[in-house]
């Protein structure tokens, strides 16, 4: 069985990699989410992993402590099969080692680390290499809450910024960020893809060259790539180059809409050192979220799939559909599109994310959105049940309105997040609520009134 935990002789836990095996055969990251990390012998058998519900851990000496603290504070380096101790649940908990351990694994990554949010994992990434002077590259458009980050607070800390769109080939752009740089230090570039709301692409490997080619005094920029919407399992930057990969866990990964949570992993070197800033910003996630997401892994890519199949149908309806005027969806990219060859690059399949336009702008928008039953009106996404929103008034209504028409965030786009239900229940919602518009308006509260009658019935 997998054990990740296990006493050395000097009381010290080691990694023991090689039990991901049965027999020959290599263990696929689901066969090990159940397990792998966790010994229950040193949990009174407990079958699954309790939860830790602890703030401080007693050490078994004063010489354990020492040591302790001296890996934590890095005043020395590791032995060969030393393990850092658990010393303070805002350094270290179990529950977030096991799940850090497990996260690793869809992405071939050498460590990792859990946050209380999303955005407190790309902050304390970002301050971990930003200092004043440097230059931020980054991919546009990126989710709401990063792009007011970056835009709001890191230029007030002498942070230089240098945008560029998703969907347009590298090559086309490289040499306009490296005159725009100019001489400067780029300790970080930062892309999201596929692009929040619109699925455009950004290519991995060619971020991966730009970076290389904007190396100062040998040290050449992290790259950090947001994988949330297609990632762990449909897409892999580290395979590709990238030396971080980010996650909102609050979506896919957590996936039932009940927690919110954020994850790195990457590099061992990088993640070391965005963990250590972690500790003394006191952005790690707590035990609870910790339990929490370990028990979403399980499930992690039945759901995913499930819910990429059922994206594949809702896309093809609206595709077909007269008020529809364009669909933004991975899996509808056509072949002589400039991005598909990325496409087939780097993304295993096309996610659940789906921006569609209705003919009319916001009113339109506003009228389809008023009228589902089934599917929620609500930001977030990567949840078991669908969610539909407005970009254009919600997510990224901080976006200047010439800026939001340029990335393709328009006034009638409606973004939807596919969830796991039946996919004729999904689009018999989607069709009913096309037919209401430009129907007359309806409010969202007298719509809502009416489902009580039925549902009563
Ligand atoms: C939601 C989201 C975030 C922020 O995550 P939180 O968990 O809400 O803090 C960052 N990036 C992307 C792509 C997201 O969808």
């Amino acid at each position: 069985m997998a054990k990740y935990y296990k006493e050395g002789e000097s009381g010290k836990r080691k990694l023991e990699p090689e039990t991901m095996r049965v027999g020959k055969k290599q263990l696929q990251p689901e066969s090990m989410m159940m397990t792998y990390g966790y010994d229950p012998e040193l949990s009174e058998g407990a079958l699954k992993c309790p939860i830790f519900q602890t703030s401080t851990f007693a050490f078994k000496s004063a010489e354990d402590g020492k040591a302790f603290f001296e890996l934590a504070l890095g005043l020395r380096e590791k032995g060969p099969t030393e393990e850092l101790g658990l010393i303070y649940s805002r350094l270290n908990n179990p529950d977030l080692e096991i799940l850090e351990n497990r996260l690793c694994l869809w992405d071939e990554a050498e460590a990792g680390a859990v946050f209380q949010s999303g955005m407190s994992a790309i902050a304390t990434s970002l301050l971990a290499y930003l200092r004043p002077g440097d230059v931020l590259v980054f991919s546009e458009p990126l989710y709401g809450g990063t792009e007011y980050l970056i835009h709001h607070y890191l230029p007030e800390f002498g942070v230089g910024l240098v945008g560029f769109p998703a969907g347009v080939p590298m090559a086309e752009l490289e040499a306009g960020i490296r005159e725009r740089v100019g001489d400067r230090r780029v300790p970080a570039v930062l892309i999201e893809t596929p692009a929040n709301p619109t699925n455009h692409l950004v290519d991995i490997e060619g971020v991966v060259r730009l970076a290389q080619s904007l190396t100062r005094g040998g040290d050449s920029p992290v790259v950090m790539v947001d994988n949330t919407f297609l990632g762990p399992l449909f897409q892999h930057p580290l395979a590709l180059g990238a030396d971080l990969v980010l996650y909102s866990a609050t979506k896919f990964i957590g996936g039932h809409s009940d927690v919110v949570a954020g994850a790195c992993v990457g590099r061992r070197e990088v993640v070391e050192r965005i963990r250590t800033l972690r500790t003394f910003i006191g952005t790690a996630a707590g035990p609870w979220t910790g339990w929490l997401l370990l028990r979403s892994l399980e499930t992690l890519k039945m759901r995913m799939t499930a819910q990429m199949k059922n994206a594949r149908y809702v896309a093809d309806y609206l595709n077909d559909h007269p008020k529809v005027k364009r669909v933004e969806y991975l899996g509808l990219l056509p072949e002589q599109h400039p991005m598909y060859a990325v496409y087939r690059k780097q993304c295993v399949a096309p996610g659940s994310l789906i921006a569609f336009e209705i003919d009319g702008g916001e009113g339109a928008a506003f009228q389809f959105l008023n009228h589902l039953k089934l599917i929620s009106l609500a930001v977030s996404l990567g949840g078991t049940e669908s969610l539909a929103e407005h970009p254009a008034s919600m997510t990224h209504s901080d976006v200047e309105p010439g800026d939001r028409e340029r990335l393709g965030i328009t006034e009638g786009l409606v973004r939807v997040s596919i969830g796991v239900e039946h996919f004729e229940d999904l689009i018999a919602d989607i069709e009913q609520a096309l037919e209401a518009v430009g129907a007359g308006a309806a409010s969202r509260s007298a719509t809502k009134e009416r489902d009580v009658v039925k549902m009563s019935k």
